[in-house]
Formats: structure tokens, C-alpha cells, sequence
């Protein structure tokens, strides 16, 4: 394996993983964020690891890659925590994914048909059976589908860890650093920063999240047009009167219960470009879907209201691989699972990267897709 300078674009989870994943094999890293490590979109979101829950008919390629990150996830905490020394918050609880009504129940019949179809290890659960694991459930809930296997992970906790991790092993961080543009090139491919600057690598890699069709030097008949799609979430506080033990998904809304109390209760979807406005509207429908679920949210204290930006290709799956432009590789456009594919992403990114290596599991997201 020959050495390479590679200068990654973003340091969102995509971006620091996958520099930790390639610094790990000896390459020389360094990432560019252009405010501060981790607080788009990898900063606010709710840290689900819902492969199961989330299957959605139309999906199946996308599941696939997901439940094989899911399988990584464990190594990936394990190599992880030993690197930065601290815990990630990692765990298994399980997703209730629950219905409130005929029509709500109708739609949740349908799906977990096609998921014991698909050979999922899900369990349909009547009202008063899902009560009996999850005791805060409404009384209102007649029906649920148990995901027993969907796992959790603090996202903050991965992100901190992250860099510690690549500061120890000699990746180089530089945060407030804005790419203005890249010129490509066979081997030696330039990041231009804001100043002007200019830096060769042997390869670059775009994981700016939902701002990685903006950087000059990408052409729009080379570049996947990555959108972004607003999600508005809250985080509540729990209390010893009241704790969730599941992950539990309604309707119109959802709830994350983390080791350290934290409730993440999230999270609308709007196409609305790259406004960030928190909004009245947006948290009423969030917590109106929450409280109609699990009633007992109303008294929890809030620690903060949160927005962030996924990023979205045309048809919502990952773009993730070498692009027709010499030495840029893509890694975007993770959308609403980027938390969960970030195990195999990086992983298999370092791979490709470092390797003569085709990655079975990127087949249906390669850049030259559309
Ligand atoms: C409310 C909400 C809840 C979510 N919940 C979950 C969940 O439970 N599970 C899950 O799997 N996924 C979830 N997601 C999706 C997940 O957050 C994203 O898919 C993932 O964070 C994308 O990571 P990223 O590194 O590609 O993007 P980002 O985290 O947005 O990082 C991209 C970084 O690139 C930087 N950047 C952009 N342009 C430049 C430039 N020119 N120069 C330098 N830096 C630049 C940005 O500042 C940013 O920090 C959620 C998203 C939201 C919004």
C-alpha cells in the first residue's frame, strides 16, 4: 500500500471518520471545516442506529448497506473508544415503532409484512403488550412493531472521540478553514482556501454534507447536485419520574432516549434550502406528534432547540465513490442515515482509497448513477 496525503473536505461524522479510518492505515490526513468540527447536521441529529424501523419499501440497497453498518458498529466503538479513551454512548435498545389509530396501524401492518418478508427479526405487538415494555406509552397506542436488533450511539460523544482520536495518531484538524475551490488533477488534485492558499494532495475527498455541490471547481456535469432537507429537533431532559427505555417512533414523530438523559424528540423534514430558521410551526408539530405518543414528555425540561441540514441527492441515497474529476472522491449525501452508515462508509472508503479495492456495498451509490 503506497502512503497518501489526502485532504478531506468537512468535518461532520463522514469527514472525521473517515480521516480517522485512513489515518489508522498510515496515510497523512488533514480535514478542513470551515466553522467547527461537528455541528451541522452530525451535531443535531438524534444518533438512532435504525436500520430495521426504517426499512421503507422503496429502499431495499439502501437497507441492505445499513444493516451491514450496523453490524460494524460495535468494532467501530470498540477501535474508537480505545483510540480517544472515553465511552460513545454506544448501546442496544430496540425501536417501537408504534400506531395510534386505524389508519396509522393499517400503514404498520403493511410495513411489517414486507419486513417479515424481507426476514426481519420484527414482533407485532398489540397496545397493552407494548404499554408492558415501554410504560409511558399513551393509552392511546393499539398497536406496535417491536425492531429489537436497532442500536443508539451519541453522536456528540463519536464526534469529540473522533477527533481526539485523529489529533493522537497525527491527523491534521483545521477548523474555520473554508475550501473556496478544488482544481482537480491525475495525483495532484489542490485545495484553495478562502486566503488563497493553495494545497497539493495525492487525493481529495467532498464530505461537506449538504453544501458539497457549492465548492468551486466541481462542474455541474461532474458533480451530483446534493440538496439540503431541514430537520427541526429538541432535546428534553429526562427525570427519574419519568424515563424511556425504547427508541419509540409514531406517526409524526419520534423519541431518543440517550445514556445521559438527553431526549432527543425530532424532527421535521422541510425543503426549504439552506434556511435554518427555527420556527414556531416546526417545533409545535414535532412535539404535538411526541405528545400524542408519550403524553409524559409535557413536564420534561428542555435544554435546547436544534436545527440542521441533511444532505439529499436526487434519488435520497448516498453519493460515494471516485468522481469522473482526476483525484475527487466523493462521500455525501447521507440524507437521514448518515449517522448509521458511518461505520461502513469509512471504513470502506479508507479501503477504496488505500487499496485496488471495489466496494461491493457502494454499487448502488456511485456518483455516476444519475
Ligand atoms: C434533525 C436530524 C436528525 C437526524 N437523525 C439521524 C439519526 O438519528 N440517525 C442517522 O443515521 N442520521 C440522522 N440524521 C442524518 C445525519 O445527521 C446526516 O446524514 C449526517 O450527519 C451527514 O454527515 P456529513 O458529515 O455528511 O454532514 P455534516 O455533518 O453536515 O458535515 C459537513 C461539514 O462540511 C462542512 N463544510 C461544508 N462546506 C465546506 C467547505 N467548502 N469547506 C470546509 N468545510 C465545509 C460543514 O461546515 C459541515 O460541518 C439526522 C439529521 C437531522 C438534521
Amino acid at each position: 500500500m503506497t502512503v497518501k496525503s489526502i485532504g478531506i473536505i468537512g468535518g461532520g461524522i463522514i469527514g472525521l471518520a473517515t480521516g480517522w479510518q485512513l489515518v489508522r492505515r498510515g496515510h497523512s490526513v488533514t480535514i478542513f471545516e470551515r466553522s467547527r468540527f461537528g455541528q451541522e447536521a452530525s451535531g443535531v441529529a438524534a444518533g438512532m442506529l435504525s436500520a430495521d424501523a426504517e426499512l421503507g419499501f422503496e429502499e431495499p440497497g439502501l437497507y441492505r448497506a445499513s444493516r451491514e453498518s450496523l453490524k460494524r458498529w460495535p468494532a467501530f466503538v470498540r477501535a474508537l473508544e480505545s483510540d480517544c479513551g472515553h465511552s460513545v454512548g454506544f448501546g442496544a435498545t430496540g425501536t417501537l415503532v408504534v400506531a395510534d389509530d386505524q389508519d396509522s396501524e393499517a400503514s404498520l401492518r403493511r410495513m411489517y409484512d414486507f419486513q417479515k418478508d424481507e426476514g426481519l427479526r420484527v414482533e407485532w405487538l398489540r397496545g397493552e403488550e407494548a404499554r408492558d415494555l415501554e410504560p409511558f406509552l399513551s393509552p392511546g397506542i393499539v398497536s406496535a412493531v417491536l425492531a429489537p436488533e436497532d442500536q443508539l450511539v451519541d453522536n456528540r460523544l463519536v464526534l469529540q472521540g473522533l477527533q481526539t482520536a485523529l489529533s493522537a495518531s497525527g491527523g491534521v484538524l483545521r477548523e474555520r478553514c473554508n475550501v473556496a475551490a478544488i482544481v482537480p488533477g491525475e495525483g495532484d488534485p489542490i485545495i484553495i482556501l478562502d486566503d488563497k492558499s493553495q494545497i497539493e494532495f495525492d487525493q481529495i475527498v467532498v464530505a461537506s454534507g449538504a453544501w458539497s455541490s457549492q465548492i468551486k471547481g466541481l462542474t455541474t456535469e461532474t458533480t451530483p447536485r446534493i440538496r439540503p432537507v431541514k430537520g427541526q429537533i429538541l432535546d428534553l431532559q429526562a427525570q427519574p419520574s419519568f424515563e424511556l427505555k425504547y427508541v419509540v417512533r409514531g406517526p409524526r414523530a419520534y423519541l431518543v432516549p440517550h445514556k445521559d438523559g438527553r431526549i432527543m424528540v425530532g424532527a421535521t423534514s422541510e425543503e426549504m434550502g439552506f434556511d435554518k430558521q427555527i420556527t414556531a410551526g416546526g417545533i409545535y408539530s414535532v412535539l404535538d406528534g411526541a405528545w400524542e405518543i408519550v403524553p409524559g414528555i409535557y413536564d420534561l425540561p428542555l435544554n435546547s432547540l436544534l436545527v440542521g441540514l441533511r444532505p439529499g441527492s436526487r434519488d435520497n441515497l448516498p453519493v460515494v465513490g471516485k468522481s469522473d474529476l482526476p483525484g475527487v472522491y466523493f462521500a455525501t449525501g447521507h440524507y437521514r442515515h448518515g449517522i448509521l452508515h458511518t461505520a461502513l462508509t469509512s471504513e470502506e472508503v479508507a479501503l477504496e482509497i488505500s487499496d485496488v479495492y471495489d466496494s461491493p456495498w457502494f454499487s448502488d451509490f456511485r456518483p455516476q448513477r444519475f
